[in-house]
């Protein structure tokens, strides 16, 4: 039993006859089975009481939010200082989730309106995002979907999942597939084997994604079974969803070390949550872990506009002085970027400390991480290429045959010779609409 932690056997305790919980305490389907879903059940695994007034309002913020906990991730929480602990923050309601400010939304990525076809969110030229479930074992407090947790429980039907492979298998355009949710790895390892085998069958389908925080918040859930559905399916690519160092437990690197032996290259995703991860030494701790198991620090987000995640924001400022504390300090590999999703649906803008200082027609003046200002001097003569798109024609060696098609879009637009734009004006601009009087 020393494999099992204090608190681990505490809740085992109070979930039934101990020995029983602590047998099945690895499978996944008795954790799913026994999530914590009240604030009563809360209280007395944990041995908390809160104040009646108290209580009142976080079972109000729960009727709206619904609450889930996996015993795993419950049982990482530190009960001596409860209040403040990472996971506690992460997984258990405040009454601040019910205040909607002015400029909250429900949907402000606008994932609803970019959505083509069922489940499909289409924002990017060549890839999309395609929720194929609804739900989650944990519910995190800061879900960006927070307006979905809950409200449609169930998995999507067979015929909905169709109507997403049809839309990815009628838009060659697309070569780049990210299985979301909710939690994608809540399928049954036979039904993602089906979504994966027809996505294998789309020609133009080259990558396959899965976004899914079952590594943080249930790692039993990769299973030897489930790891060899995924290898079948290569290239698969995994982003999960490390926000604090506390989380890297024994389970979670035996996760996955699982995912990385089968090939599957690991990506994380981070969120910037006040109270739980806004410092420059967790996060560093936390980089630095993630590498040390084989997962590369991928985005650190911006907290969301979505309605019930004021009080988890920080201003952007946390964000560039977390960067600044990373890049130079570190391996380059343990830097993410930081990105806002920005609100109204334009996608992810990386955000970055400024490096370029200067720059006149020769020099480029530069600083670095140690406050060390340099020139880089521009090269005396350079032929320009005036890319007139012949490529045929060019002197660099592009197989046309690997090329994609070619089509310049926004910023792009504008740097490139073959195109005549030269400004992009919002729609709304009063002063075009006055010179088409
Ligand atoms: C984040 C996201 C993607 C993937 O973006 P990458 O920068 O390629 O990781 C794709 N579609 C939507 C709608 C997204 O939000």
């Amino acid at each position: 039993m020393s494999i099992f932690n204090k608190a681990q056997q505490e809740i085992a305790e109070h979930l039934g006859d101990e020995k029983i919980v602590l047998s099945k305490w690895k499978d996944w389907k008795w954790q799913m089975s026994k999530c914590i879903k009240s604030v009563d059940d809360f209280e007395q695994l944990l041995g908390i009481e809160f104040e009646p007034e108290y209580r009142k309002k976080i079972e109000q913020t729960v009727d709206t939010f619904p609450l889930s906990i996996t015993p795993y991730y419950l049982s990482l929480i530190n009960t001596d200082d409860y209040a403040n602990d990472p996971v506690f923050r992460q997984a258990f309601p405040v009454p601040e989730e019910l205040q909607v400010l002015d400029h909250d939304m429900a949907d402000p990525l606008a994932e609803d309106q970019d959505s083509p076809a069922p489940g499909i969110t289409h924002r990017y030229p060549d890839r999309v995002l395609f929720h194929i479930s609804n739900i989650c074992s944990m519910y995190c407090r800061h879900c960006t979907r927070k307006r979905k947790v809950g409200d449609q429980d169930t998995v999507p039907g067979r015929e909905e999942i169709e109507a997403g492979l049809e839309y990815i298998r009628n838009n060659p355009v697309v070569r780049d597939v990210l299985l979301s949710g909710g939690d994608p790895l809540m399928l049954s390892d036979d039904h993602l084997d089906w979504i994966l085998t027809e996505l294998d069958q789309i020609e133009h389908v080259q990558v396959v994604r899965l976004g899914t925080r079952m590594p943080v918040v249930l790692p039993y859930r990769i299973t030897d079974d489930l790891v060899a559905v995924l290898k079948k399916h290569h290239p698969i690519w995994v982003n999960t969803h490390f926000n604090h160092p506390r989380e890297m437990t024994t389970s979670s690197k035996e996760a996955v070390r699982k995912l990385a032996d089968a090939g599957i290259p690991l990506g994380n995703q981070s969120v910037l949550l006040a109270g739980v991860n806004d410092c420059p030494r967790i996060m560093k701790a936390l980089v630095h872990k993630l590498v040390a198991n084989r997962v590369r620090p991928y985005y650190l987000y911006q907290c969301d506009l979505s309605e019930g995640l004021n009080h988890f924001r920080t201003p952007v400022g946390k964000g560039i002085e977390i960067m600044e504390s990373l890049r130079g300090h570190t391996s380059g590999f343990s830097v993410p970027t930081y990105v806002v999703d920005a609100p109204g649906g334009g996608g992810k803008i990386p955000l970055n400390p400024n490096y370029l200082v200067s720059l006149s027609t020769n020099k480029v003046v530069l600083r670095n991480y140690e406050g060390v200002i340099t020139t880089y001097k521009e090269p005396d003569s350079y032929e320009q290429h005036f890319c007139d798109r012949k490529c045929d024609a060019c002197d660099l060696q592009l197989q046309l045959d690997d090329a994609e098609e070619y089509r310049a879009i926004g910023i792009e637009k504008l740097l490139a010779d073959h195109d005549q734009t030269i400004s992009l004006t919002p729609e709304d601009n009063e002063r075009m609409e006055r010179r088409a009087l």
